[in-house]
C-alpha cells in the first residue's frame, strides 16, 4: 500500500467546547516508527478504526463514519471521540488525496498500559483498483461465522457489532475463500442466517425491494449501504433490514457486496454456482458511490 500521509491526534474529550484543534495533531512520516512497543492497539488488537473513501480529495459519508467510530467507543468502553476534532483531523487528511480514489483510516487505540491513553491518528493511502471486481463482479463462497443469530445480544462482550482492530479472523475468512476458488466469503450465523462479508455488507434485491441483514444481527452497519438504500428510495425502490436465510442467497434476483472503498461489487457466483447479476444496476450504483457524497 502506498501511504502519503499519516496523523498523529492528541485526544480531547468528547465533551470538550469546538475550537481550532490543529495544536493537537502531529504530522509525521508515513513510513517512519510512529508507535511504541507497549501500543495495545498492535500488542491485543485492542482500538477500533474506520475506512473512509476518498473520490478526487471529497472524503465519502464523513458522519456516517464518525458516528460509527463513536458507537464502536462505546461498545469498546473506549473515551468517546470529540466529533468536531476528528472532523478537523479527516479534513487535514482529504487536502492530501488529490485526483483518483484514496484510502483515510482513522485509528483509534486503548493506548500504552500505564502510558498515554488513549492513542491516535490518521492514515492516507492510495485505494487499489476495484474496476475488476464492480464491473465484472466477485464469486463469494458461504462460511460458518459460528455463532448463533441471538449470540451478539447475549454476549455483548464479543463486541460483534464493533469495528475493532481485531480482524485476523476476517482476513483468514478472506484467505479460505481464495483457497476455495472465491474471491470473498459471505458469514452465516450456526442457524442458517446470513450476515455479512469480512469488509463489506450484503444487500439483496427481490424484484423492487432490496434487503439487507438486521445490524442486530451482530453485524457492522455499513455507511455504503445506508447511503445505497438512501439513493434507491428515493428512485422509488423498497429498502428494508431482515433476518435472512442462507437459501435466499442464491434465489435474489441479484446480490452485491458493498463496502466504502471497493464500493458496489456484484456478487456472480455463490459457492460454485453462477447467480443472476444486473450490470447496468450496478454501473448506476457505482456511479452514484463515485459521486460526492455527505
Ligand atoms: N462489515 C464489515 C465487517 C466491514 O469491515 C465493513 C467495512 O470495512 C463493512 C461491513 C462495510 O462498511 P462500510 O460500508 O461502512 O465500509
Amino acid at each position: 500500500m502506498a501511504w502519503r500521509f499519516a496523523l498523529l491526534i492528541d485526544p480531547v474529550p468528547a465533551d470538550a467546547p469546538d475550537a481550532d484543534f490543529s495544536d493537537r495533531f502531529e504530522e509525521i512520516d508515513p513510513s517512519a516508527p510512529a508507535l511504541t512497543v507497549g501500543e495495545l492497539s498492535t500488542q491485543r488488537g485492542d482500538g477500533i478504526f474506520e475506512s473512509i473513501g476518498v473520490v478526487d480529495g471529497h472524503a465519502q459519508e464523513v458522519d456516517a463514519h464518525l458516528e460509527r467510530l463513536a458507537h464502536s467507543a462505546r461498545l469498546c468502553d473506549l473515551p468517546l471521540p470529540h466529533i468536531g476534532q476528528w472532523r478537523q483531523a479527516v479534513a487535514r487528511a482529504a487536502a492530501h488525496c488529490g485526483p483518483g480514489e484514496a484510502v483515510i483510516k482513522l485509528i483509534l487505540s486503548r493506548g500504552v498500559e500505564h502510558g498515554p491513553t488513549p492513542t491516535a491518528w490518521v492514515t492516507v493511502a492510495e485505494a487499489a483498483d476495484f474496476t475488476a471486481a464492480r464491473t465484472h463482479g466477485i464469486r463469494i463462497v458461504t462460511l460458518d461465522r459460528g455463532y448463533a443469530i441471538d449470540v451478539p445480544a447475549r454476549a455483548p462482550w464479543l463486541l460483534l457489532g464493533a469495528k475493532t482492530l481485531s480482524y485476523a479472523v476476517n482476513m483468514a475468512a478472506i484467505r479460505e475463500a481464495k483457497r476455495r476458488g472465491a474471491d470473498d466469503a459471505v458469514f452465516v450465523s450456526s442457524d442458517g442466517f446470513v450476515l455479512e462479508a469480512p469488509t463489506a455488507s450484503l444487500i439483496l434485491r427481490r424484484g423492487d425491494t432490496f434487503v439487507t441483514p438486521a445490524p442486530n444481527a451482530g453485524i457492522l452497519h455499513g455507511t455504503t449501504q445506508l447511503s445505497l438504500f438512501d439513493h434507491l428510495e428515493k428512485q422509488g425502490f423498497t429498502t428494508a433490514y431482515e433476518t435472512i436465510p442462507a437459501a435466499d442467497l442464491p434465489r435474489a434476483d441479484a446480490a452485491w457486496l458493498v463496502s466504502s472503498v471497493r464500493l458496489a461489487a456484484p456478487i456472480v457466483a455463490v459457492d460454485g454456482q453462477p447467480v443472476a447479476h444486473d450490470r447496468e444496476l450496478t454501473a448506476s450504483m457505482n456511479d452514484y458511490l463515485l459521486s460526492p457524497r455527505d
